[in-house]
C-alpha cells in the first residue's frame, strides 16, 4: 500500500466509491484514489471549461462583503495577486474591482482563461502553475488557491510553487474541501447522494454507511475522477510544517459562510416559516455537526517567517 504523501504514514482500503479504490493514511486520517485517472480520462472530463458561467455569481463576487474581507488581508498598495485555478474568474476580478492592485490568473483549461480575459482581466495565463516561472519573475501578495488542489493527481508541488512566489509579507491562501467535516451531513440531498454511490460499489446496509459517515472514514466530498482527494487539516498541517521558512494558520468556514461559500443559500423569495425556523435549527445541526472535525471549507492562511 502506497506511504501518505503528507506524512509518510500507512495508508489502507477503506471502499470503492465510484469505480475506484479510496485509501486514506491510518496516521493523518487523509484519503485518496488509489490508482489516480490517467491524463485522458481527466483531459475528457475537464474538456471546456467545467466551471458554470453564470453573470449572477459574477455580482455576487462584486458584492461589498468581498472588498470587507480583502480589505482583512491588510494587503499594500498596488498588490499583485495570483489566482490560481481560478475558473471563472470572478475572484480576479473582485481583486481589480475593489481597487486592490493588478491580477495574474492562471488555468489550465483554455476555455477558462478566454472567458477571464473577457472580462477584462490583462495577466491570463493558461498553464499549470508549476511553470509560472517562465513568465514572470514577479512575487506575489496575495495568493488564492480555492478547491484547487483537491482535483489534482500530484496536489503538492502546487503547494511549494505557491509557497514560492509569495512576497515576503504575502499571504497564501489554500483552501480545500475539509476531508473529516461531517457538516454536510445535515444537507438531505448530499447525504442521499453519498449513501447511493457507496451502496452501488460496495453493497454496504443503511447503518453501514451511517457508521462510516460519522466517522474519519467519511473522506467528504471525494468524488473521483473530480475530487480525487479529501485532505485532513492533520495531513496538510504535517506536510507545511516540514516547510521551515513558513507560518500558517488553520481554519474552518460552514457551507453558508458567505465568503468562502459564496454561491449557497442564495434564496431571495424566504418564507417566514423558513427564516424564522427551519433556518436557525438548521444552523445548530450545522454546528453540532461540525464539532467532531470542523466545517466544510478548510483554509490554510500561509505567510513567510
Ligand atoms: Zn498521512
Amino acid at each position: 500500500m502506497q506511504k501518505c504523501l503528507l506524512c509518510g504514514g500507512e495508508s489502507e482500503f477503506i471502499y470503492s466509491l465510484d469505480g475506484y479504490a479510496i485509501i486514506q493514511c491510518k496516521n493523518c486520517k487523509t484519503s485518496r484514489v488509489q490508482s489516480m485517472p490517467n491524463e485522458e480520462t481527466l483531459n475528457n472530463y475537464y474538456n471546456g471549461f467545467k466551471y458554470s458561467i453564470n453573470e449572477e455569481n459574477k455580482q455576487l463576487i462584486l458584492d461589498q462583503r468581498f472588498n470587507k474581507w480583502l480589505k482583512t488581508l491588510k494587503l499594500p498598495r498596488n498588490a499583485k495577486m495570483l489566482d490560481i485555478g481560478g475558473g471563472n474568474g470572478y475572484f480576479s476580478l473582485a481583486f481589480e474591482h475593489f481597487g486592490y492592485g493588478k491580477a495574474t490568473y492562471i488555468d489550465l483549461d483554455p476555455k477558462a482563461c478566454k472567458y477571464v480575459e473577457s472580462l477584462g482581466i490583462n495577466s491570463v495565463i493558461n498553464d499549470n502553475v508549476n511553470n509560472l516561472a517562465n513568465f514572470t519573475n514577479d512575487k506575489f501578495d496575495f495568493i488564492y488557491a480555492r478547491h484547487v488542489i483537491e482535483h489534482l493527481t500530484d496536489p503538492l508541488p502546487l503547494i511549494d510553487s505557491a509557497i514560492n512566489l509569495l512576497s515576503d509579507n504575502g499571504i497564501f491562501i489554500l483552501q480545500l474541501p475539509n476531508g473529516l467535516s461531517q457538516e454536510r451531513l445535515t444537507e438531505k440531498k448530499y447525504y442521499n447522494n453519498i449513501k447511493t454511490r457507496l451502496k452501488k460499489d460496495n453493497n454496504f446496509s443503511n447503518f453501514k454507511i451511517f457508521k462510516i459517515m460519522h466517522s474519519n472514514k467519511i473522506a467528504a466530498d471525494l468524488a473521483p475522477p473530480r475530487h480525487l482527494w479529501a485532505f485532513s487539516s492533520n495531513g496538510l498541517k504535517k506536510y507545511l510544517s516540514k516547510n521551515k521558512n513558513i507560518k500558517f494558520k488553520i481554519k474552518t468556514y460552514s457551507i453558508m459562510d458567505k465568503v468562502y461559500s459564496p454561491f449557497m443559500g442564495q434564496n431571495k423569495y424566504e418564507t417566514y416559516f423558513i427564516k424564522k425556523i427551519f433556518k436557525p435549527i438548521k444552523n445548530i445541526l450545522r454546528f453540532l455537526y461540525s464539532i467532531p472535525a470542523g466545517k466544510t471549507h478548510l483554509v490554510f492562511e500561509i505567510k513567510k517567517k
